[in-house]
């Protein structure tokens, strides 16, 4: 595994269109394309690394994954009340679905279904504990107490979040959002700022992995529904893609972070800034691709 990594690593460092980074949060639009980084996490817990897969970065969208996998445990399938379970075909943050399907978002990985699962698990609580009870779990998950919240991209995100702001009102319009939207979105962004190295991320996924050596965090029905959900919409509208080259479920973020999960076998995680046309890292798809031309891990054989 070592020696496929490194080499990984070498061929994404002589790839010349490595993506744009993502610009309407200004904290992200100060990256560079020029990191690359990957990491595996296997059962029992060893991570086999290379590049930069120990420089933090922002999870952003990743922290879908999570929210779900504790709104599934809070609130079981009255969550589906809230928020569908079919691919959207359309951008991360778009409106269109929503106003047709009178503010049900199609699913929990884009913005608005993502915004409807943390209303859900602010219930009757204070935004500082639905963010105190995230970190705890991806704490648990990854077993590393060493991860935070960057509170300059929250802040960053904060004041430019007009799109998503426009998305809660929306649904609030429909009568589905509990909370002000300030309160909701407030707490969205900090939850996509959480800062983890890939090598954090890789172990953070081992719970979805739903093997012996892995946190029993969530039941097996539990992992096959996320896995299910994150290979038919964890990449947006470039999900078809993403099942296409990889085969593998995954969760991307604008940070240019992905998280792949190889089930019963590993948990991936890749990170390089620079997204494709889709808002997804351009290197780090590749990488996924190449990984799973190496180990046979797609799920489709
Ligand atoms: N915080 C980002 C937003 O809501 C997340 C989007 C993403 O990572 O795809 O715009």
């Amino acid at each position: 595994m070592q020696a496929i990594l490194d080499r990984i690593a070498a061929d994404m460092a002589l790839v010349t269109d490595r993506g744009k980074v993502a610009t309407y949060i200004p904290e992200l639009a100060r990256q560079s394309t020029a990191p690359f980084g990957i990491a595996v996490a296997l059962p029992g817990g060893q991570v086999v690394q290379a590049g930069d897969s120990a420089t933090g970065f922002s999870i952003q969208s990743i922290s879908k994954v999570f929210t779900l996998a504790i709104a599934l445990g809070r609130l079981g399938d009255q969550l589906w009340t809230r928020v569908g379970r079919e691919p959207s075909g359309h951008a991360f943050n778009s409106i269109l679905q929503l106003e047709h399907e009178n503010g049900i978002p199609r699913n929990p990985l884009i913005n608005a279904g993502a915004i409807a699962v943390t209303d859900a698990i602010l219930a009757g609580h204070q935004p500082r504990e639905v963010l105190g009870e995230l970190l705890r779990f991806i704490r648990l998950a990854a077993e590393d107490d060493d991860i935070h919240i960057n509170k300059s991209v929250a802040a960053s995100e904060q004041a430019t979040a007009h799109r998503n702001i426009a998305l809660a009102e929306f649904m609030a319009a429909h009568g589905n959002l509990k909370n002000p939207a300030a309160l909701t979105i407030g707490t969205y962004v900090h939850q996509c700022a959480v800062e983890m190295t890939c090598a954090q991320l890789a172990r953070a996924g081992l719970f979805l992995v739903g093997t012996q050596g892995c946190p029993r965090l969530v039941s097996p029905a539990r992992i096959r529904r996320i896995n299910a959900l994150m290979m038919m919409c964890g990449h947006y509208d470039g999900s078809g893609e993403f099942a296409y080259r990889v085969g593998l479920p995954g969760k991307s973020g604008v940070g240019g972070g992905i998280l792949a999960i190889a089930p019963g076998r590993a948990a991936i995680a890749a990170w390089s800034p620079g997204l494709n046309a889709r808002g997804n890292s351009a290197l780090g798809t590749l990488a996924m691709e190449h990984l799973v031309r190496a180990t046979g891990w797609s799920v489709f054989g």
